[in-house]
């Protein structure tokens, strides 16, 4: 989704078409749904193409395995111009070959066993009804340069590739014929991609060669690294894009996160709109010396998204994960709720955890244990503490001012001073028995949002 995110800002900056085009003629590898997955996690990060398997478009059809006929044409074409053949080589010939090679310490490489067949043998074995891949023929020797827009100029040896097979026995293509072929017929202009594709840049530039066509601009990413600068080795497809959305992440923080994982703006802004950052991306500012993935970091953004957000647009992005206690809520009672935690959600997933023992109902079926140790304030007993919740107690009880965080606030402070009493001696206890954790909202403000008598009915409770 990174790679997909920065081919989308450098459209979208030069005014350009966001293409979405399916690679799925790897057969052995292609998994079901997986393409229904990549619209959606597209949808979900707000980066619809342009033209795609859905939109349409002028070069449709966009899903490779419906554009195979030309594949194929394409591939005899480099034949009949001498710039690919015929290997009728077997698997079991070839895992020897690898075997051989690796026994000698040699990097494993086809040994070109079918590129000097003439047509006669060529013809020999297709009457014969064997199966064959067609390989590009690569230059034996000579060094190719390469201009990379992050990489800067890379130089490949000839001599040490392969010479690939660009279609295979069941008649698709493998990725280097099928992606050459599809961006010059769609009119690709810039291939921005993972930095794996690198060692494959000078077969596709032989391939463009060989065509008689004109290369596209080439773009490869950095590595994605963890925080300890460890190559991250987890893929980072569609799905894995998805559990973000699980997680309770938002979109807009996700992207302006992304956006910022190994490309540096001018200035040292973090908070960047869809349209900054469309308006100040480039291709230059694209570290090569890879990207950190830094959780901890996206954590902090999406909270700053979560801020940004008004109660009712965070209720809004709150139900699908709010696992409420039961169906009786009123939305006034859920805004309160929210009201209360705005400032300390990180992730929307983090609801049921900080919200739903504000529910006055929640301790109705079932009475939560009760760990001591966050009751009592420092310096203080285990006896005195609940020697003054069970003041504090009578005191709720016997109050009849209103029931409003503000005015507790206010009467609660003047009789805790009236007692000779400190603040924390008797507020900190009072919030860990309102909420039974050790980290939760105001205690002024529990006691609004619990009401007088379940507020009294917990105190009670963790008395007892
Ligand atoms: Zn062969």
């Amino acid at each position: 989704m990174w790679t997909a995110l920065f081919n989308w800002l450098f459209a979208k900056h030069v005014g350009g078409t966001f293409m979405l085009r399916i690679e799925d003629t790897d057969q052995k590898r292609f998994v079901e749904g997986s393409t229904e997955k990549i619209f959606e996690a597209l949808d979900w990060y707000g980066l619809t193409p342009d033209e795609g398997p859905q939109q349409g478009g002028q070069f449709a059809p966009y899903v490779q395995s419906e554009r195979l006929d030309r594949y194929r044409q394409y591939a005899e074409q480099l034949v009949t111009n001498g710039k690919a053949y015929y290997c009728f080589c077997t698997p079991e010939r070839l895992d020897q070959l690898r075997a051989a090679q690796t026994a000698a310490k040699q990097q494993p490489k086809y040994d070109k066993h079918c590129a000097t067949l003439t047509s006669d043998e060529v013809a020999t074995h297709k009457q014969a009804g064997e199966t064959y891949t067609i390989r590009m023929k690569l230059p034996e020797s000579g060094i190719l340069v390469h201009h990379d827009i992050i990489r800067g100029t890379v130089k490949f040896q000839y001599n040490v590739l392969d010479d690939s097979v660009i279609l295979k026995t069941d008649g698709y293509p493998t990725y280097h014929l099928a992606n050459v072929v599809d961006d010059h017929d769609m009119g690709i202009s810039h291939v921005i991609r993972a930095e794996e594709w690198l060692p494959s840049v000078p077969k596709h530039l032989f391939l463009y060669e060989a065509f008689g066509w004109t290369p596209p601009v080439f773009a490869h990413l950095p590595l994605l690294l963890g925080t300890d600068r460890a190559k991250l080795s987890k893929r980072h497809g569609a799905t894995s894009a998805l559990s973000f959305r699980d997680e309770g992440y938002l979109p807009e923080a996700l992207t302006n996160f992304l956006a910022l994982m190994g490309w540096h703006p001018k200035d040292e802004q973090e908070i960047f709109t869809r349209e900054k950052l469309v308006e100040q991306f480039s291709l230059e500012g694209i570290n090569p010396s890879g990207a950190v993935f830094d959780r901890t970091k996206l954590d902090w953004m999406n909270g700053m998204y979560i801020r940004a957000l008004s109660v009712e647009q965070l209720l809004e992005r709150l139900r699908p994960f709010w696992k409420l206690p039961d169906e009786k809520h009123e939305d006034s009672e859920l805004l309160n709720i929210v009201r209360l935690i705005h400032d300390r959600l990180v992730r929307l997933t983090d609801i049921n955890d900080f919200a739903n023992f504000m529910f006055p109902s929640v301790w109705d079926t079932e009475l939560p244990t009760i760990d001591r140790a966050i009751f009592v304030p420092k310096k203080g007993t285990i006896e005195a503490t609940n020697h003054h919740l069970e003041q504090t107690a009578k005191w709720l009880s016997a109050y009849n001012g209103e029931w409003k965080s503000a005015t507790l606030k206010e009467q609660m402070i003047a009789a805790i001073a009236s007692m000779g009493k400190k603040n924390g001696e008797i507020l900190w206890p009072l919030r860990a028995a309102l909420s039974l954790r050790a980290a939760s909202p105001d205690v002024f403000d529990l006691l609004e949002v619990l009401g007088k008598e379940e507020s009294i009915r917990r105190i009670e409770h963790v008395c007892r």
